[in-house]
């Protein structure tokens, strides 16, 4: 999708700090970020939010989980990390291509705002 930013990243027609890819997702890190490690990871197909999420996507939904994996390890962060997937506006969530943010390096506290 040309006018979706995230889509834009992983084109590469929009700069990111890139920490992991492989051949489903791309991980990078949060312009804004809310946390000392915020990065977000996002298939490299377009898919708009997890409530638009179909049977045929469950492969990708798995890949980008494990990739969050993959970053908090590689970002060092064994005492604790938070997966988090904003879904819809009243939610949170800003831009509509699904993005799992993976925060920690600070206490995070429950339950979330
Ligand atoms: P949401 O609010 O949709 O759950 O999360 C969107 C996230 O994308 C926000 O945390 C925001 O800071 C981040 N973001 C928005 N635009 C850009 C951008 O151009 N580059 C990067 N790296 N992050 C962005
Ligand atoms: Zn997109």
């Amino acid at each position: 999708m040309s006018d979706c930013l995230f889509c834009r990243i992983v084109s590469g027609e929009l700069g990111a700090a890139v920490v992991a890819e492989d051949e489903w997702a791309l991980a990078f890190r949060d312009i804004r970020p809310q946390a000392p490690t915020h990065i977000l990871v996002i298939p490299k197909k377009h898919l708009g939010s997890l409530g638009e999420a179909a049977e045929e996507d469950a492969v990708l939904l798995g890949r980008l989980l494990l990739l969050a994996k993959v970053v908090a390890r590689g970002e060092g962060l064994a005492s604790g990390y938070r997966v988090v997937l904003n879904n819809g506006g009243a939610a949170g969530q800003s831009v509509f291509h699904i993005h799992a943010h993976v925060l920690g390096g600070r206490h995070l506290g429950w339950p979330p705002g």
